[in-house]
């Protein structure tokens, strides 16, 4: 695998591929890898002639400094995986390589996607997204890209930056890997205390119930009964249940039979924040 800190030699690898003829399929990542992100790395090689994965835990995104300071951060452990599965390039810049001395997010227009769910409980997120995952492109040029649906808020929200920007980069949705007992994989998982990491899976756990039981109470009534669990669990503090329209991402309050719709939650274990969703029928 070559790994890449400069951006212009990154840039300069890349054109030469894409002269042969190679097609590019690329993983943005902010490190401390797990399955899930190898699965991503996995279809990026499936369908594209040369892999690229990056590692940079992007300061903009972050409205916790807590939680960009505590960022797991396990780069030679990530290299070892990244080999594992045969991935072709690792783009790992400094913070001082993407922003120079600006450490600032554009404002972007998200068509409303980014004011739902996790924008509202995290000052400036998506644009520090947007920011990151815009220069990446940029640089990187791929012609697919790979998001996991972990981020379900995230992934609409990149093909709508693409839309917009008529960056021309097909978007990839992946399906979400989970520990055996259902806790979908995140890396800050590993800063769960152990109490907390027994208690976490009660999130998949509910949202299974909760999809159940979608048509028979209505959204309103659901929303109650997951509040009503979570009192019950005292390691467990919830943020947010929603079920939310797929594509608008907007509060469903009326069940319509033409539109899909999703369940999303976020919620504290402790100091770690984790969100997870779930298509309903
Ligand atoms: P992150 O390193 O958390 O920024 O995630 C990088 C990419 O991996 C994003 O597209 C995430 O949605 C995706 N991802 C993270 N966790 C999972 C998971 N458990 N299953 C599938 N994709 C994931």
């Amino acid at each position: 695998m070559k790994i890449f800190k400069n951006k212009l030699e990154l840039k300069d690898f890349l054109s030469k591929q894409k002269k042969e003829g190679k097609s590019i399929g690329f993983v943005p990542t902010m490190g401390a890898l797990h399955e899930g992100h190898l699965s991503l790395v996995r279809k990026a090689k499936e369908k594209n002639d040369i892999s690229v994965v990056s590692i940079f835990v992007n300061p903009t995104q972050f409205d916790n400094e807590e939680d960009l300071l505590k960022y797991p951060k396990t780069f030679d452990n990530d290299v070892k995986l990244l080999e594992s599965v045969n991935c072709d390039v690792l783009f790992f810049p400094s913070v001082e390589e993407i922003y120079k001395d600006n450490i600032v997010s554009n404002n972007f227009n998200f068509d409303g996607l980014e004011h739902q769910m996790e924008g509202k409980f995290r000052d400036g997120h998506f644009d520090g997204v947007g920011t990151i995952v815009k220069a990446l492109f940029e640089i990187v040029e791929p012609n697919i890209a790979y998001f996991g649906k972990k981020d379900f808020q995230q992934l609409q929200i990149i093909k709508k930056l693409v839309k917009k920007y008529k960056i021309p980069v097909k978007i990839k949705g992946c399906v979400i890997y989970r520990e055996d007992d259902g806790l979908a994989m995140s890396s800050r998982n590993a800063r769960l205390t152990k109490e907390h990491r027994k208690t976490a899976p009660f999130v998949y756990k509910t949202l299974k119930k909760a999809k159940k039981k979608f048509g028979i109470k209505n959204a309103n009534e659901l929303t109650e009964w997951v509040k009503k669990q979570f009192k019950k669990q005292v390691l467990l503090e919830l943020e947010y249940f929603t079920i939310a329209d797929e594509k608008t991402l907007e509060t469903a309050t009326v069940i319509e039979s033409n539109k899909k719709y999703r369940a999303f939650i976020a919620v504290f274990a402790g100091e770690i924040r984790l969100i997870d969703n779930i298509r309903l029928k």
